[in-house]
């Protein structure tokens, strides 16, 4: 049996398949991953994403956190690509129990998935720190410099996940959950590399964890079968 015809094997005999996913997904809708803007090659920055894109200093320099967050992580126009619609797919077809992804984007949710635990949050989702009010991401996109709550005129903020801030502990709870129960684990687009990628992946106790990846990770040795390429096309294979 070729690769694509063992997964095909154990996507169709799984109930309760585990799809986990990274910035590698979400290329593929053009949206690329923030990490890899080069200070050398990008001179408009003064800091590392890390660093702009972290809890103190949206804190400290809001403008400069929304000029790099609408700029870099505010793609409002991609669509989902056929990753995205297979895993929806599966998912209608009653063998896939949830995605876990790192992305933010809400494609999943776009192309149709209902169990989307995002660990890193959603830029479609955003809140005025004060009151609380909600507000979409369109919203933020067309605000001038740092957007201000209408009722109160407090800050609002994304309900993303910035460095130094703790993931959400429910979302993290349901995500271990569903893949301790997995009886496949399907991990594509992303070198879990990636705080909490690798320790979530601990939780999976089956014998089909399959990785799909354009280069190697330090789990290839864990999987139980690797595809290599593009998890779009490797994906618009499966037959539901
Ligand atoms: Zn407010």
């Amino acid at each position: 049996m070729t690769e694509i015809e063992t997964l095909q094997k154990w996507l169709d005999e799984s109930r309760r398949a585990v799809f986990f996913g990274g910035a590698g997904v979400s290329t593929e809708s053009g949206i690329p991953d923030f990490r890899s803007v080069d200070g050398l090659y990008n001179q408009s920055y003064a800091y590392p994403p890390e660093t702009i894109i972290s809890h103190s200093f949206f804190l400290k320099a809001p403008e400069e956190f929304y000029r790099f967050y609408k700029e870099k992580m505010l793609y409002l126009d991609a669509k989902p690509n056929a990753a995205h619609r297979k895993l929806a797919e599966l998912e209608a077809a009653g063998h896939l129990a949830a995605v876990v992804t790192q992305n933010i984007d809400g494609l999943h949710q776009a192309a149709g998935s209902k169990t989307v635990y995002e660990l890193h949050g959603s830029v479609h989702r955003n809140y005025c720190m004060k009151c609380r009010k909600f507000f979409d991401a369109p919203f933020i996109k067309q605000a001038e410099g740092v957007p201000r709550c209408d009722l109160c005129g407090g800050t609002v903020k994304p309900d993303v996940v910035l460095y130094e801030e703790p993931l959400d502990a429910l979302t993290m709870e349901r995500a271990v959950e569903a893949i301790a129960n997995a009886d496949v684990l399907l991990i594509g687009g992303t070198s879990l590399a990636v705080y909490p990628a690798a320790g979530l992946i601990n939780y999976y106790r089956g014998d089909r964890l399959a990785l799909i990846n354009k280069t190697p990770t330090p789990y290839d040795a864990r999987a139980n079968l690797i595809l290599t390429g593009r998890i779009g096309e490797i994906l618009s294979q499966i037959r539901v």
